[in-house]
């Protein structure tokens, strides 16, 4: 949603890179925070994930503006089977890339069009203004997501996944950002044994 501010960078740290160059194109796509349009509610790889949002950026390319709606349907008939973590939570098929960047396809920047979000599930007014539990966070979290993460598939994990950033504050006595960067490498190396390279099964809305 809109609290998916992107961070207009490449990944800071080309050495943790290394496993996603088989896919260049995922490697390569800037990095946003879009977890709370539900990408990673779905069980999916890294691989399988970049690949719906292209598929889903030019199928919309051709349905907007004149068939949001239809859109829309069709889209979420074709990942219906798609196995959810969560299968309460919704999964937006508005979730697209615009730039090389993984964002919202009707965000009203790109569409002109100021309540163009409400051709989906959540509406214009969510998509607008909902915060997530590190929202407030995000500006220190930030430079070391994207020190850290590979692509945006991590950037989102690591963005949504406040139970690991409250076990590091704690763990780290973290503060002030000073505190955070002064611990990035051990910080680096608690993110590494957590992900191991696979998706972490976290849903779009983090609340418990
Ligand atoms: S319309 Fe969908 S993709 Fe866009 S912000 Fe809302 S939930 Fe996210």
């Amino acid at each position: 949603m809109s609290l998916c501010r992107p961070a207009n960078s490449q990944p800071a740290n080309s050495q943790l890179a290394t496993g996603l160059q088989a896919n260049s194109q995922l490697a390569n796509a800037s990095l946003s925070c879009v977890a709370c349009c539900g990408i990673l509610n779905l069980k999916l790889g890294k691989t399988e994930m970049h690949s719906l949002l292209q598929e889903r950026t030019s199928s919309f390319q051709n349905n907007f503006p004149s068939a949001p709606h239809d859109y829309r349907i069709a889209q979420e008939k074709k990942e219906r089977d798609i196995v959810r973590v969560d299968p309460e939570i919704y999964v937006c098929p508005f979730l697209g890339f615009s730039d090389n960047k993984a964002g919202c396809m009707l965000h009203p920047e790109k569409t002109g069009v100021k309540d163009s979000q409400n051709f989906s599930f959540y509406g214009a007014a969510i998509c607008q203004n909902y915060e997530c539990k590190n929202f407030n966070k995000e500006q220190e979290l930030s430079a070391l997501f994207l020190a850290v993460a590979s692509d945006w598939i991590e950037f989102s994990m690591m963005a949504a996944d406040y139970k690991f950033w409250e076990k590091i504050e704690a763990q780290f006595s973290i503060h002030t950002v000073a505190d955070l960067q002064r611990n990035y490498k051990k910080i680096e190396k608690e993110y590494r044994e957590r992900y191991s390279g696979n998706i972490l099964p976290l849903t779009s809305f983090e609340l418990y």
